[in-house]
């Protein structure tokens, strides 16, 4: 197998804000594994906060030998291990390395992803847009632009929280997936905040306090009407038995985890410790969100909205149909090229 990438930037159609910075392009890199007439297609997205860039990613990616590797489906746990041993971190150029080993195992087996991994499309749930911190004004126009979704996730985490949902309130009573971003401090609060949420037809709360306030945060999952989802809090398999406890449910992104493989795993061990699970996912191409939504239909809520808050999405858009992303038959991630 011969592994290659590329830097590329990816532009958001509107700066996109949340409790504690904002931005207007995603760095990503884009990598393609062949084997014999095969190519299979990955993607690491590293928004600046989380640590990687497109030079921790080539630094990564160049300690890569995966020539010996002669048997991409029969080995897969193997390269998958020995990519994920050779340096700690680099959770997003590992999951590029992932996505790409799946998309072209399941175009060596002429299988989409999501029938290998026993999905069923029938179980996808509806996929959410998420209304990035702005002005009432922008805010009424990215609540216009997401007409074709029946969820919208909100950002919270600001001063004007209210005014916030009281603005898209008076367009619509869509339910709301509400994310703080940690952006609240104080338990009882937060508590507060939700009870009034909770009467604005919102569902679930993520990330509502600083991750390191586990006693906290288990105190408002036991207090609160709603259920309250670890995201900064919980990024791989091995944080689920620490955050387990004090969350409802958790949000696994392709990203933090590494990729499909692991995201697999943990889905597995979250229904075993009765956790509920959130699909979500960064600033993305249709190639990390296709690869995403071959595993939405074992999660409970999605979240998947990369491709539709970008203006240079470099395949083909991620197909939607009555708000939910569409599992097609096309092998491997079914990634379609344009
Ligand atoms: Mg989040």
């Amino acid at each position: 197998m011969k592994l290659t990438w590329q830097p590329y930037n990816l532009q958001l159609k509107h700066p996109f804000t949340i409790s504690n910075f904002s931005r207007t392009f995603t760095p990503l890199v884009l990598t393609q594994l062949t084997f014999e007439d095969y190519t299979g297609y990955g993607e690491a997205s590293m928004p600046p906060y989380l640590g990687e860039s497109p030079d921790t990613a080539h630094a990564f990616l160049s300690l890569l030998d995966l020539s010996e590797f002669r048997d991409p489906k029969e080995q897969k746990e193997e390269i998958l291990g020995y990519v994920d041993q050779l340096a700690p971190g680099n959770a997003a150029a590992k999951a590029a390395i992932d996505i790409a080993l799946h998309d072209l195992i399941g175009k060596i087996e002429k299988a989409p992803c999501w029938k290998m991994f026993g999905s069923d499309p029938g179980k996808m749930p509806y996929n959410s847009c998420t209304i990035g911190i702005d002005k009432p004004e922008v805010v009424l126009k990215k609540v216009e632009e997401a007409k074709d979704f029946k969820v919208l996730k909100v950002k919270l985490g600001s001063e004007d929280d209210k005014l916030l949902i009281n603005t898209i309130r008076s367009v619509t009573a869509k339910p709301l997936y509400i994310d703080a971003n940690q952006g609240w401090k104080d338990r009882s609060r937060a508590l507060e905040m939700i009870h009034w949420l909770k009467e604005n037809n919102a569902v679930l709360i993520e990330q509502p306090l600083p991750k390191q306030q586990l006693d906290d945060a288990a105190w408002l999952t036991q207090h609160s009407p709603l259920p309250i989802i670890a995201d900064e809090a919980f990024q791989r398999l091995t944080d689920l038995d620490r955050i387990k406890d004090a969350y409802t449910g958790i949000n696994i992104k392709l990203m933090k985890c590494t990729g499909l493989a692991e995201a697999q795993k943990i889905i597995k061990a979250a229904r075993a410790s009765n956790l509920k699970i959130l699909m979500g996912c960064m600033s993305e191409t249709s190639c990390a969100i296709n690869a995403a939504a071959q595993l939405a239909p074992f999660c409970d809520w999605v979240d998947l909205d990369g491709p539709f808050m970008v203006s240079n999405n470099p395949f083909k858009t991620t197909e939607m149909k009555d708000g939910k992303i569409v599992l097609k038959n096309l092998d491997g991630i079914g990634l379609e090229l344009v």
